[in-house]
Formats: C-alpha cells, sequence, structure tokens
C-alpha cells in the first residue's frame, strides 16, 4: 500500500475502518480551518470523532484568506471589541505555537488627512451609519491604542508608532501625494495555512488513533436517522448514525442543512461574500513595500492590503455578495478593480494584467445579514444549534462564520458544545499547544546549531536543511529520515523541490490530486512558480506512486489544468495538448 500516511493509515484503510463504522458520537463535516479545528479539539479530549471533507484540506474559504493573521484593526470601528481581542490574542498564540509558518508583519497605514473620519467612524460606532468613509490618523490613533492595551500582557509585539508627512515620505517614497503621514504598527501572516490545517488533522490522529479524517468525502444525504457519506473518487456509499453532527461546511452550510433537515433545510443562515487576490510580479511594486504589509483605504474606504509573498506581491481582495459558494472565479472586473486600487496607493508604479502571475479567491462564510455594506457585516462567529427531531436523532451545530485567526477558538467553543451534549469533559486546553512542525521548533541561534547538527547527520547540505525547516518546522527529522533512504534529486522544473521531499508528503499527507500538491501541500502555485512542464512533472511522481495508467494520467493531468485555468487565471493552460503524460522532457 502506497498511500501510506503518518497515522499509519493509508486511504484504503481509512476507508475500510469507515465501514466498519455503523455508530458514531460525532460527525463534523467540512474540512476548512473551522471543522479541522472542532475535530482537534474532541480528538485531544479522546472522542472518536470523524471529520470528513468533501475535497481537499481546506480548499474552501480556508485557502482562500488574505493570509492575515490580524486583529482585524478596522472592526474597532463597528464596535466589535470582543471580536478584535480574541482575535489579537489567538494571533498571539499562533504566533507561539506556530512559529514555523505564523510570522509577524509590520503593518502601514498611510493616512490622508489627520482629522478626518471622526465623525464618521462615530456614526459607525453607534450605528447610526454604515457607509465607509476614509479614516485620518486621530481614528487610526484610537484603534492602534486599544490594539495595544488588548496585547500589552503577552508583549509579543512591538506597539504602533505615527510617522509625520517627511518621515513617510523618505520611507515610502512612491506613495501617492495624498498621503499625508502614516501609522505602522505590527499584526501577522501565514505563509502555508493549508499545511498547518494539515498539520492539526495530523496531531488529532496521533493523539487519539480513534479518531479519523477523509478528505474527498462528502455527506449526501439522510434518511430514518442515517447519514450517507460517498467517496468521490469510487462513488461508494457508507451509511452511519451520529448522535451530533458538526455542520463546518463554510458557505454550504445552508444547502447541507437542506441534506439533513429535508426538503426545507432550517432557514437562512449564511450570507457569503466573494473575496479575490492577485499575485503579482513587480520588483519595484516589492521594493516600495520594504518588506512589510501596505494596508490600506481605496477610494471609497474600502479597506485593501498588499504585501510581499515568496518572492512576490500578494493584493486584495474584494467583497462581493454571492449565494453561491462556488463562485470563486476572480473576474475581469475584480482584476480591474484590485490595479485601480493598487494605482490609488502606488500611482507611479506601473502594473498591467500581464504581471499577474496567480488570482484565487473563496466566499466568506458571512451571517446572513440585511446590511447594505458588506464590509460591515460582522465577521465574529457563532454556533446555531438544530435540536434532533423525530426521524433525525441528531443534534446539528452550525459553526457560522469566523476568521481564520480564530479558529482555535472558534473550534474550542464547538468542542465544548459537543462535549456537554455527550456528557464528556474537557481534558486537555490547546491554549498552549504547539501545532505539528511548530514543536520544539528550536529558536533564534539554537535553530542554527540544530541546523547544522541535522545537515552533518544527514550529510545533506545546510542549506537544503534550512529550506526544508522553513517549510515543515520540526517535522524536518522525519522527512531527512525518509528522503535520505534513498538517492534524490532536485526537480527537474523546480530546483528548490527534491523528488523524494514530494514523494514524502505524497505518501504522509492525504495527497489524492496533483492540484492538492500544486496548490494546497506546497506553495509551488501561490509563489507563481507553475509551469506546463512542472505540472507534469508532478503529476508524473504522483502516478508512479499512486500505478495510474497513460490515461489515468492523462485524465487527471487534463483536469489539472482545466481547473487551473479556470480557476487561477492561469487561462494559457486551458489549452495545451497532452500527447505523453509520462514524458516530462520540457514543454
Ligand atoms: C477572500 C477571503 C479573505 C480572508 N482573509 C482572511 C484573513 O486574512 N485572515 C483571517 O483570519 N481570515 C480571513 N478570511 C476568513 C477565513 O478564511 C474564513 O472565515 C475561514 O477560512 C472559514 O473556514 P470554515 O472552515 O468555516 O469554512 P471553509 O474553509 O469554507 O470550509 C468548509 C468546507 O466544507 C466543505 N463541504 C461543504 N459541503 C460539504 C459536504 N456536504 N460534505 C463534506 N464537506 C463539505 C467544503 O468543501 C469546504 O472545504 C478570509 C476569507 C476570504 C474568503
Amino acid at each position: 500500500m502506497l498511500n501510506n500516511d503518518a497515522s499509519g493509515r493509508g486511504r484504503a484503510a481509512r476507508l475500510a475502518e469507515l465501514r466498519r463504522r455503523h455508530e458514531i458520537p460525532v460527525l463534523i463535516v467540512g474540512g476548512g480551518i473551522n471543522g479541522i479545528s472542532t475535530f482537534r479539539e474532541l480528538a485531544l479530549q479522546g472522542i472518536p470523532a470523524l471529520l470528513v471533507e468533501q475535497r481537499d484540506w481546506c480548499q474552501g474559504a480556508s485557502g482562500a484568506l488574505s493570509r492575515m493573521i490580524h486583529g482585524g484593526l478596522r472592526y474597532l470601528e463597528t464596535g466589535e471589541f470582543t471580536l478584535v481581542k480574541e482575535s489579537v490574542t489567538e494571533r498571539d498564540r499562533l504566533l507561539k505555537n506556530a512559529p514555523h509558518y505564523v510570522q509577524p508583519l509590520r503593518t502601514t497605514v498611510p493616512i490622508d488627512a489627520y482629522c478626518s473620519g471622526l465623525i464618521n467612524a462615530g456614526k459607525r460606532f453607534f450605528g447610526l451609519s454604515e457607509r465607509p468613509s476614509r479614516r485620518g490618523a486621530l481614528v487610526i490613533k484610537a484603534g492602534l491604542t486599544l490594539y495595544d492595551l488588548y496585547t500589552r500582557d503577552s508583549g509579543v509585539m512591538p506597539r504602533h508608532h505615527l510617522a509625520g508627512g517627511a518621515a513617510t515620505r523618505r520611507r515610502w517614497p512612491a506613495f501617492n501625494d495624498w498621503v499625508k503621514c502614516s501609522a505602522t504598527y505590527y499584526d501577522a501572516w501565514i505563509n502555508y495555512p493549508e499545511r498547518l490545517g494539515y498539520e492539526l488533522i495530523e496531531d488529532a490522529e496521533q493523539a487519539n488513533s480513534q479518531a479519523l479524517a477523509l478528505n474527498y468525502l462528502s455527506v449526501v444525504g439522510a434518511n430514518d436517522g442515517r447519514i450517507t457519506l460517498r467517496d468521490a473518487s469510487t462513488g461508494e456509499q457508507f451509511s452511519l448514525v451520529a448522535q451530533v453532527v458538526v455542520n463546518a461546511t463554510g458557505a454550504w452550510i445552508d444547502q447541507l442543512n437542506g441534506v439533513l433537515i429535508p426538503p426545507a433545510g432550517a432557514g437562512k443562515m449564511i450570507g457569503g461574500t466573494k473575496g479575490s487576490h492577485l499575485i503579482v510580479r513587480s520588483p519595484e511594486l516589492l521594493a516600495a513595500l520594504r518588506d512589510g504589509m501596505v494596508y490600506y483605504e481605496n477610494q471609497e474606504g474600502r479597506v485593501c492590503i498588499l504585501f510581499p509573498y515568496f518572492g512576490n506581491v500578494l493584493v486584495g481582495s474584494t467583497d462581493i455578495r454571492t449565494d453561491d459558494p462556488n463562485d470563486v472565479v476572480c473576474g475581469d472586473d475584480e482584476v480591474r478593480y484590485i490595479l485601480a486600487s493598487l494605482r490609488f496607493v502606488f500611482p507611479h508604479i506601473a502594473i498591467t494584467e500581464r504581471d499577474i502571475l496567480y488570482t484565487f479567491g473563496g466566499i466568506r462564510p458571512l451571517p446572513v445579514s440585511d446590511s447594505a455594506i458588506n464590509g460591515r457585516i460582522s465577521r465574529n462567529h457563532s454556533i446555531q444549534t438544530l435540536a434532533a427531531a423525530p426521524g433525525r436523532p441528531f443534534t446539528t451545530l452550525c459553526l457560522i462564520g469566523g476568521k481564520w485567526t480564530t479558529f482555535r477558538a472558534f473550534g474550542e467553543q464547538a468542542a465544548d458544545r459537543v462535549l456537554t451534549l455527550l456528557g464528556e469533559r474537557r481534558l486537555v486546553s490547546t491554549v498552549d499547544m504547539a501545532i505539528g512542525g511548530g514543536r520544539d521548533l528550536p529558536a533564534g541561534g539554537a535553530r542554527q546549531v540544530w541546523i547544522a547538527e541535522l545537515a552533518t547527520q544527514y550529510n545533506v547540505a545546510r542549506e537544503q536543511v534550512a529550506r526544508w525547516v522553513a517549510r515543515y518546522g520540526s517535522r524536518v527529522g522525519r522527512l531527512l529520515a525518509f528522503v535520505t533512504q534513498s538517492p534524490d534529486r532536485p526537480l527537474r522544473h523546480q530546483g528548490d523541490y527534491t523528488v523524494n521531499e514530494l514523494r514524502w508528503i505524497m505518501l504522509n499527507e492525504q495527497v489524492e490530486l496533483p492540484e492538492d500538491l500544486l496548490v494546497r501541500r506546497t506553495a509551488l502555485a501561490i509563489a507563481g512558480q507553475l509551469t506546463p512542464a512542472l505540472i507534469k512533472e508532478i503529476t508524473a511522481l504522483l502516478a508512479a506512486e499512486r500505478g495510474w495508467d497513460p490515461h489515468q494520467a492523462r485524465t487527471h493531468l487534463r483536469l489539472t489544468f482545466e481547473r487551473l485555468a479556470g480557476y487561477h487565471g492561469l487561462s494559457a493552460l486551458a489549452n495545451i495538448a497532452i500527447e505523453d503524460p509520462f514524458d516530462v522532457s520540457e514543454s
């Protein structure tokens, strides 16, 4: 059995285990960050939870975030103090518990006036206005002071400071002329959110051998109290009874409720908004950012962000109301909007559509709202309980809203509700629990010494070990033990990754499709590094591991090209002819 992940269970073994499970205490539906977090919480309390995801882990909103781990400065205006406090607290915890992927991010707000926006901010705070408007230095100063106050005890981040016109222009000469001063504060960013999601699953399964997580498995029906699941690749169906169902399907919550509570569902809970981002290649823009984020308001007062990301610049995002959870293509109008907002802050740096390397987007699973302004819909999270009823013997907990940043707190709250329903109690807290490769990761100078020791122990170049530590944190020991077992070489079309490294991911991290590897287990896609030749090379490696014949390999390759063209702006891939899918020479 080649597909054998770290828990020792390959997909076939996982499915076999599922066949044996007819009654389970809790089924978590949705393998985004909130479902995953709830799964980890419950597994750690000894509950044999089952987590299922219809596609790949973190393929919905949880792979579409702006990659900020942040308090949400602008939520202070609408009085969401509890959310901001919880978010900055969780941000600081993630900096400690996942130091391999979450790092501080110096953030600068360009400001056009000292006092503007005071009246509007006051009105928004008291709910008298929803209209976005530009905020002056005083409003921003007030927000940042509160931000600092919330985290003063943890002492993880430096405090904010304001800079006058001359100092701002010296540091950011490319800012538009309207910039009169600036404020700089610290938040955080995450480089591999999908990998962190996967590591949470791995931690959960390692802590509890009865906890089981399966991707590419969806809930498709409920009848006479039994819930039906379907395997995406074989179509096999499974039927089981659960005491509690956690509906963590984000933008799909209403759809799943329709399946669980036919025919009408449970009333509308979600009012999603689409958000899209661009990855642009511009050395000039990259230099202008000076290694930090610029968090700015565009013409109409909407907040946009741009910051360096794997050598390019991440810019986003839009905020468009939609009822379709699959409506995640970044449209031409969105591209124009984002580029115009970029010109608004850096007018002399020419960025055109030709500089866009990659696009990505998702649906924010926000609570249904009649607010006229999407940016004003609460980003807070809540849990709605649907009691068991005749013919439906399970209680359903619906996880509404939330930010990536607050996944631990939200998962903890959801798990506590489940524990109460099951009559169980909490055994372990995750507040200070390191995650995956963040566990026992040496810091500072000690990390360099450790890297040198590993390089000697495994006879691998120190730079290579350092690169792998940046990707896998302290899990690098397991990787090194694997990659050094047989001859290794860099990928032919992307020398930063090696063949054995990718094989290790394929064997250990529930990879089913080439896209899982390209988009979520590695940063190749978002770093703008995908070429037809590289996609073909990686698909051929996966085909070899899985024993795909040329027809299967060609089908997977075609599908991967189509999805990357359709959903990530790589339109040139749509027309590439595939002759021999195993020929990985330059194409
Ligand atoms: C554009 C954008 C930018 C954002 N930026 C940030 C940010 O910078 N920082 C931050 O903290 N937060 C950010 N967020 C918010 C954050 O990403 C989301 O709130 C969070 O990821 C929601 O996670 P979730 O698990 O609830 O939903 P999702 O990640 O959408 O997960 C739901 C999952 O359920 C699965 N599913 C659906 N139906 C079924 C079924 N029948 N059976 C099995 N599985 C099913 C779906 O495939 C999906 O993977 C952003 C969100 C968006 C969209």
